[in-house]
This record gives C-alpha cells, structure tokens and sequence, in this order.
C-alpha cells in the first residue's frame, strides 16, 4: 500500500472526517485491521481564510506548495487537498512536487459521469461557487454542466460553511436552508448536486436531499485509498 499525504486544516473538522474515511474506506477493502498509510500536515485555517477574503491567492499558493512540500519529504506517495476551494491553487502544489496530486473534481467528475448525470447543482463556498476554477474543470474534462444558487442562497450557503460548519456547529435550521436550495437547484433541471465544500457532508446526508448526493470528501478519500492500494487510474 501506498503512503496517502493529506493537506488538512481548512477546516479540521473535515479533516478529522478525511481520516475516518481514509481508514474505514481501507478497512472495507482490505479488511482486518487494515488502516489506510497516511500522514497529514494541518495549515493554520485562521491565515489561510484571511487570505482568502483578501483574494491573495498567490500566497494561498505558496502556503499550498510548502506543505505539500512537508508531505513529500515524510514519505508521501501521493498528495491530496481536504478542501475544495483551495484547489484553485492546484498548479502550484502540482508544480512544487513529484509524486502525484489528485484533484478533488476529479473523482466527483467520473462518478457524476458514471451515473449518466449532464446538469448538477453545486454548492461550496463563494470561491468555489462563483470562480472558474472548479465548474471549467467539470465542465472541461467531465463535459458538465453546472448550475449554482442564486446570489442570495450563494451568501448563505458560504456564511453556514465558515460561521458553523468550520466551526463544527451543525444547525438544524441551517440543514433547512441547504434543503431548500437543492430543492431549488432541482427545480432549475438539476438532476444532482455536489457537496463541493468538505464540511458539507457534515450537515447534508442523503436523505436530507431532494437530488442525489455526489459528496467531494468521501469520494475524495475514497478515490485516494483506491489509488494507494493501486486500482486507481484518476491521478493525472
Ligand atoms: N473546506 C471547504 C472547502 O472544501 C472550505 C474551507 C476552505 O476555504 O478551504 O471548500
């Protein structure tokens, strides 16, 4: 088995649930006690998200590559991201190292593929929403087509992800407003809709949905345990 690094932090909480997934997942298909070989390096989330708000990508970049870096040094084989929206900064972390970096669209793409979905819903934060970067790539290398909140429903879902689920306060009334979005999304031709922000899955499940589920984190993690015990072929 391969050594999985993960790039966590951003937030621990769903970090925390990388490294659930990561090991259940190894379980599941190795049994016994079987974990997943990983090492993690936590980012500090309180620089990063003032960097975000600032729109200093280029520094998210470097910040991005130096841990990467940390991981490739400890012995990682490959290098996942646990966040969404800091995949905008994904050619830097892949230019700084030379094992391999598995996007986290990319396990998302093929499943949404693999399930015969064109029109998907995503929800994430601003950044992920409203920014090129994420919604090319499905669009590009998946063929696509994604459909976003409106600008209303975009503010609430981002002040959810980083007033509460960063924060670990998982809020019924907050699940609500999530409902009702997809809820909309579908209305709007839909036909699923992705967790694309890994605190999400905190709060949505699939019963709480109105559309199938297509959850980045688990599929993520799940696409990296996969590739670490060699069956894998998304690492591009
Ligand atoms: N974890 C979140 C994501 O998947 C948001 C936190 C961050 O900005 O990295 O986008």
């Amino acid at each position: 088995m391969k050594t999985i690094g993960v790039i966590g932090g951003m937030s621990w909480e769903s970090s925390a649930e990388y490294y659930r997934l990561l090991n259940r997942h190894a379980k599941a298909r190795l049994g016994g006690h079987h974990n997943a070989r990983n090492l993690m390096v936590t980012v500090d989330f309180a620089e990063v998200e003032a960097c975000q708000r600032a729109g200093d990508w280029d520094a998210l970049g470097v910040q991005m590559s130096n841990a990467a870096q940390q991981l490739e040094r400890g012995g990682a084989d490959l290098v996942i991201l646990a966040t969404n929206t800091m995949h905008r900064v994904h050619a830097a972390i892949e230019a700084a190292i030379s094992v391999p970096f598995l996007h986290i669209a990319d396990p998302t793409g093929s499943a949404l593929r693999a399930a015969g979905v064109e029109r998907v819903g995503l929800l994430g934060t601003r950044y992920t929403m409203e920014q090129d970067f994420y919604s090319g790539r499905l669009r590009d290398r998946y063929a696509l087509d994604t459909l976003t909140p409106n600008e209303a429903d975009r503010a609430n879902v981002h002040r959810i992800i980083y007033d509460e689920l960063c924060h670990g306060e998982i809020e019924a009334a907050s699940r609500d407003v999530y409902r009702r979005v997809i809820d909309d999304l579908a209305a709007r031709g839909a036909q699923a809709v992705i967790l694309g922000c890994t605190e999400i899955t905190l709060l949505i499940k699939p019963e709480h949905a109105s559309l199938p589920v297509f959850d980045t984190t688990a599929l993520h993690a799940q696409a990296a345990v996969e590739w670490a015990i060699g069956t894998d072929d998304t690492v591009r």
